[in-house]
C-alpha cells in the first residue's frame, strides 16, 4: 500500500471532505483518513444543510461569498451545487438587522436579494400576525443541501482519483524533519502537510482554550404546513427548516459547552418544551404540531465565532481546518478553495500572495495562544 503523500486530510466531515476533493482536484497527492463513515460522525451528520452567502462578521465574508478566490470555482463548488436545492432563505428580523444585512451585500448581489417592510410577502402571510413590526429579506440565491449526498459525492471523487480510508481513527500525529508521520492503529503514513479536520471530536493537540465542543439542540416537528424555504427568525434566534410539506427541523437553544466532544451531555432535556415555545411565537398552534424527535448534536466553536484555520503554530506543518461555529457547511466550499490554494503553493514552495494573507489571517490559530501567553 502506498504510504506517503503530498497531505494528509484526517477527517471526512463536509469539511475534511471538501478540502480533500480541492487539493486533490489542484493536482496534490492526497489520502483522507475517517474512522467511522463519511459525515457520519460529528456535526456533519445532523447539519440542516441551509446555504446562505448573508454573514454579518465582515471577516468571515470572503467564506461564505458565492464564486471563486482564485481562478475558476472547482469541483467541490460543482459537487455542491448538485446537491442544492435553490429555495431562497428567509430572514425574519428588525430593520436595523436588515439593514447590516444589506451592508454586508455591498454593491455585489443586490440583484439576488428581496426585502420587505413586512412578513407579508412569505407563504401567503402565514407570518403576519405574529411578527408585527419584523421586516422580510429574502436571499433568492440561498437554500438547503443534501449533507449526505454533498459529502459522500466528495469522498467519492477523493476514492477514484487518490486514497480515501474509513473506519480508521488516527491516534497521534508526529512531526519529524519537515515531515509527518500519522499514526491509526498498526498504519503509519507519513505526508509534508497534515490537515486536522476532525471538528469538536478530534484527539490533536491544538492550540489551549481555541477550541471547544458546544451542543445543537434540534426537534423534528410534523406540522400543518413547513415553509417554502428555510427561515432565519432573528428575534426568537432560530430557525426553521422544511424538510418536506408537513416536516420541519427547528432549532433550540438551550446549550451547554465543554473541552471534547465525548464530555457533552446528550440527552435532550427540555429542548423540546423550548422548540414548542419558540414555533408557537411564530404562530404553529400545539394542536397542529406535534414533535417526533429532539436530538442533541454538536460542532465545534471559538469564542471569536471565527474558526481556526492554519498552521497550528508557526512551523509546524500540522493545518487545523476547525471552530466552524454552527455554519460550517455555508463556508466549505470557500475554505477548501483558500486552503487548496495555501497547501499548493506551499509544495511549489511560492510565497503567499498577500491578499490571501490578509483573508487567513482572521482565522489563524495563533491568535489563541497569543492570547494565553499575554
Ligand atoms: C443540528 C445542526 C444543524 C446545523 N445546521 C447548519 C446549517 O444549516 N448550515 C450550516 O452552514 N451549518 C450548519 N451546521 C454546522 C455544520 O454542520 C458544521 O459546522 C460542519 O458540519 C462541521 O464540519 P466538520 O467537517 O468541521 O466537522 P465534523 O462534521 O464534526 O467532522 C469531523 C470528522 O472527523 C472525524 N474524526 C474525528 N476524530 C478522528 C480521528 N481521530 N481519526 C479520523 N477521523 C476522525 C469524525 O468522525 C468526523 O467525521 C449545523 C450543525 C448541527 C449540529
Amino acid at each position: 500500500m502506498k504510504t506517503s503523500f503530498d497531505v494528509i486530510v484526517i477527517g471526512a466531515g463536509v469539511m475534511g471532505a471538501s478540502i480533500a476533493a480541492a487539493l486533490v482536484e489542484s493536482g496534490l497527492d492526497v489520502a483522507l483518513m475517517e474512522k467511522g463513515i463519511a459525515g457520519g460522525q460529528g456535526a456533519t451528520r445532523d447539519t440542516g444543510g441551509i446555504v446562505r452567502g448573508l454573514e454579518l462578521d465582515p471577516a468571515l465574508r470572503p467564506l461564505t461569498s458565492r464564486g471563486a478566490h482564485h481562478g475558476s470555482t472547482g469541483i467541490v463548488h460543482a459537487l455542491f451545487e448538485q446537491a442544492l436545492k435553490r429555495t431562497g432563505v428567509a430572514y425574519i428580523a428588525s430593520s436595523e438587522v436588515c439593514g447590516k444585512y444589506l451592508e454586508a451585500v455591498g454593491t455585489e448581489g443586490t440583484e439576488n436579494i428581496e426585502l420587505h417592510a413586512s412578513v407579508g410577502a412569505l407563504d401567503n402571510g402565514r407570518f403576519s400576525s405574529f411578527c408585527d413590526g419584523e421586516c422580510l429579506l429574502i436571499e433568492r440565491n440561498g437554500g438547503m443541501v443534501d449533507a449526505r449526498v454533498a459529502v459522500s459525492n466528495l469522498c467519492r471523487y477523493v476514492a477514484e482519483k487518490a486514497t480515501f480510508l474509513d473506519h480508521l481513527a488516527v491516534d497521534r500525529c508526529v512531526e519529524l524533519d519537515g515531515k509527518v508521520q500519522v499514526h491509526a492503529g498498526k498504519l503509519c503514513l507519513e505526508a509534508t502537510w497534515v490537515v486536522d479536520a476532525c471538528g469538536a471530536s478530534g484527539p490533536l493537540p491544538r492550540p489551549y482554550g481555541a477550541v471547544h465542543a458546544r451542543t445543537i439542540p434540534f426537534t423534528r416537528l410534523s406540522c400543518d404546513q413547513a415553509p417554502s424555504m428555510p427561515v432565519i427568525a432573528h428575534s426568537l434566534n432560530t430557525y426553521l427548516l422544511p424538510l418536506g410539506r408537513n416536516l420541519m427541523q427547528v432549532g433550540g437553544q438551550r446549550r451547554q459547552r465543554a473541552e471534547h466532544a465525548y464530555q457533552l451531555n446528550l440527552s435532550p432535556m427540555d429542548n423540546e418544551q423550548d422548540v414548542m415555545e419558540r414555533v408557537a411565537r411564530l404562530g404553529y398552534d400545539r394542536d397542529h404540531t406535534l414533535p417526533v424527535v429532539t436530538q442533541v448534536a454538536w460542532d465545534a466553536y471559538t469564542d471569536d465565532g471565527r474558526p481556526l484555520i492554519g498552521r497550528s503554530t508557526n512551523k509546524s506543518h500540522l493545518y487545523l481546518a476547525t471552530g466552524f461555529c454552527g455554519i460550517g457547511f455555508k463556508m466549505a466550499p470557500n475554505v477548501a478553495e483558500l486552503l487548496a490554494f495555501e497547501l499548493g503553493g506551499r509544495m511549489a514552495g511560492m510565497q503567499m500572495e498577500a491578499d490571501h494573507r490578509s483573508i487567513m489571517e482572521a482565522f489563524c490559530p495563533s491568535r489563541f495562544t497569543e492570547v494565553a501567553l499575554s
